[in-house]
């Protein structure tokens, strides 16, 4: 940290209008889930640009994906369907609702789950699917959503990675899923520093989440205290949750929202360059979007190829020992204890999401990179591939 030339791998892109948002709310006498919230959900809607969509504002994506799980009524004795190459979140939610996980491989052209895989793991307990637009690359959501449509399953988008991403030319969040959840955790494409929205159709759908993520209350706690009739009447319906956001986070999340185009738009000059500097490199370089498509940019997933002079944690450490902060996406479910011992899993079924993850990095990408800093980058792979 002390290193002032050091590359970090991730910074969010806070700029003066988002301090001044915040701190506009931090007068307003209005701190919790309240005007701002209401209109981050309405802009959001409206960035993803199709009618009758309900956006639902809550405090994570963690919390997001639990809700829609919940709503849409998966519990004991359900299988749920998801990719061994993601983040822990997109699994646990499922074991809050005491369902079980169903790991499936990725297709190594996308690192987004393999739909045959998903088909082949059918079973009759299957009740839903989680596909990951992983970096920020749609998954094969048409295959996917017509083979969930021929066997009844519902389709909930782990979209924490995909704003904005497409599929077949419409947005993610805009497709026929039963839900789809972004996150707004301090690295991701827009950041609220923790924070997520879930993204519905159904309106029965939309009220049960909406009446989970404040306690079960029959009426949320900002129309109660801001009607001009007294209104301190309230029900609980449920057991519900405390996973609303703060019109705080709403407020850096109004203005992230305003430059989430252009903060695309700059990491995916950023990735371009990397794809050009490394084209000669023994490396594959990230999935591409299909054609026509939109990829966030959220990750960029270097993968070693054969006959590179060095291995992943080395080609880690020679980048670190340049200055430059690396990740890796992901460690697979697989390989952790928890999911490892629940489902006696072995690497072995997963030879893709094995594989992907033995060879590959993420390299920085995020939009306050200075060209010098992607130089430095570009320059260090570079020279750590040249020889053994
Ligand atoms: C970040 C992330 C999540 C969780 O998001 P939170 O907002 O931190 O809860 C879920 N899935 C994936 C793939 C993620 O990268």
């Amino acid at each position: 940290m002390t290193d002032p030339d050091f590359v970090p791998f991730a910074l969010p892109d806070i700029g003066d209008d988002e301090i001044a948002e915040v701190v506009d709310t931090l007068r307003s006498g209005w701190l919790t889930t309240g005007p701002k919230a209401r209109r981050f959900e309405q802009a959001f809607g409206e960035f993803l640009g199709a009618p009758g969509l309900h956006c639902l504002a809550v405090n994570s994506a963690t919390a997001g994906l639990h809700l829609a799980l919940e709503a849409l009524g998966i519990g004991p004795g359900d299988e749920v369907i998801t990719t061994t190459h993601t983040f822990t979140a997109t699994a646990e939610v499922v074991r809050y609702l005491g369902a079980d996980v169903r790991l499936v491989d990725i297709d190594p052209a996308t690192l987004c789950l393999d739909v045959d895989a998903v088909a082949r793991a059918i079973g009759p307990r299957t009740k839903a699917v989680i596909p990951v637009h992983f970096a920020g690359r749609a998954a094969a959501m048409a295959p996917l959503l017509a083979l969930a449509r021929r066997h009844g399953l519902k389709v909930v988008e782990d979209a924490a990675h995909a704003l904005p991403t497409s599929s077949g030319g419409r947005r993610i969040g805009t497709l026929d899923s039963e839900a789809c959840v972004f996150s707004f955790y301090a690295n991701k494409t827009i950041t609220t520093g923790e924070g997520g929205m879930v993204v519905v159709r159904d309106p029965a759908l939309a009220k049960r989440i909406g009446v989970m993520r404040l306690h079960g209350m029959s009426r949320d706690a900002f129309d109660r205290f801001h009607t001009r009739v007294p209104a301190w009447y309230y029900e609980i319906v449920a057991p519900g949750y405390k996973y609303n956001l703060t019109d705080l986070a709403a407020a850096l999340g109004l203005q992230q929202l305003r430059r989430a185009q252009a903060l695309r738009e700059r990491r995916a000059a950023i990735a371009a360059r990397y794809d050009a500097a490394f084209a000669a490199l023994p490396v594959q370089r990230p999935p591409q979007a299909e054609p026509g498509d939109e990829h966030a940019w959220h990750l960029y997933v270097l993968r070693l190829a054969a006959g590179a002079p060095c291995d992943r944690d080395t080609l880690v450490e020679r980048l670190f020992a340049a200055g430059i902060g690396c990740s890796v996406h992901y460690i697979p479910l697989h390989l952790q204890p928890y999911w490892r011992e629940r489902y006696a899993l072995q690497p072995a079924q997963f030879p893709h999401s094995q594989a992907a993850y033995e060879a590959s990095l993420s390299l920085p990408l995020y939009p306050s990179m200075r060209e010098d800093q992607v130089a430095r980058v570009i320059a260090a792979v570079q020279a750590a591939l040249a020889g053994g």
